[in-house]
């Protein structure tokens, strides 16, 4: 999985900030995770081909996480984009992008395709052969999900010498690495895992944000490899979180723990302060493994 970070700042886009949006490479796929302002000009600037982009997450409908969605839209019409392109996000978003083409008659000629979401408990919303895609309730001023993206087991790996040991035709392989029981040359059941081992443990990615302190998203991003957290404030401006619905960097890290992740990204840092060192300091002290995500960054785990 490699994680690029095209924008992780809140509120406004300003000369070398951009509000949120990241891509996440997962097996075949480019996911789009949010799309505030000059996310298309992010994408441009960090060479990432606009038509290997199919499916977009938004998190939700404020500005710094989606004002920059009808403007992609519009720019792979202006490409003469075929394939379908998949937006999922909070009811209302179809009714927002629509008016905005219906007014400027200016309808895409590739097929746009929304899931709007309502729950407010996890659910799937995308699967296939090798990813899952859950959302993650939030709390935060309107309806809003982070996402968690989990790649499925993988093939399991040969054990070449049992399995020559154990007298099976180079035709059952594929089916061994399937994890299936074969029939070996003399006729005998092989049990799969006496001449297989486990293959890649499959990686996972969570992404919250915006969110206040939300102890009951722990049990769904357990365990996950990378969590991007948002974390809009330091512990001076605590008292902010609740208002505006926003977290601390300690109170990220407090997540981070008690999930067990591997490592925590922070991000959606207010603009108020003058570097971004105090957010990886206070998290420290009380999750170890923490970066800083920064625009232009990628991260692979
Ligand atoms: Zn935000
Ligand atoms: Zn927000």
């Amino acid at each position: 999985m490699k994680l690029t970070i095209l924008g992780c700042y809140s509120a406004t886009p300003r000369t070398l900030n951009n509000t949120t949006s990241q891509v996440l490479e997962l097996n075949n796929h480019m996911f789009l995770i949010d799309c505030g302002e000059g996310t298309q000009v992010q994408l441009r600037k960090h060479k990432i081909k606009f038509n290997r982009i199919k499916h977009i997450f938004i998190s939700h409908l404020h500005g710094d996480h989606f004002f920059g969605l009808v403007g992609l839209i519009s720019t792979f019409r202006l490409l003469t984009r075929e394939t379908d392109l998949h937006i999922y996000g909070p009811k209302g978003i179809k009714e927002v992008v629509t008016l905005q083409m219906k007014l400027a008659d200016s309808w895409t000629n590739y097929n746009l395709i929304f899931h709007e979401l309502t729950s407010d408990k996890s659910e799937l919303i995308f699967e296939d052969e090798k990813a899952q895609v859950f959302t993650i309730p939030l709390n935060h001023r309107v309806y809003t999900n982070g996402f968690l993206f989990k790649e499925k087991e993988g093939d399991r790996k040969l054990d070449i010498e049992a399995v020559e040991e154990a007298n099976i035709h180079v035709a059952y392989y594929r089916k061994l690495v399937q994890g299936f029981d074969v029939i070996n040359e003399d006729g005998k059941t092989i049990k799969n895992e006496l001449v297989t081992k486990a293959g890649l443990k499959p990686k996972s990615y969570a992404f919250c944000s915006d969110t206040m302190y939300k102890e009951d998203i722990v049990p769904i991003i357990k365990n996950v490899d990378a969590l991007y957290h948002e974390s809009t404030f330091l512990e001076k401006h605590a008292h902010l979180g609740p208002k505006t619905k926003h977290s601390t960097a300690k109170e990220a890290a407090t997540i981070a723990k008690l999930a067990n992740v591997g490592t925590l990204l922070l991000g959606h840092y207010s603009t108020r302060y003058d570097g971004l060192n105090a957010f990886k300091e206070e998290a420290q002290e009380v999750f170890s493994n923490v970066e800083l995500s920064e625009d232009g960054k990628t991260f692979d785990f």
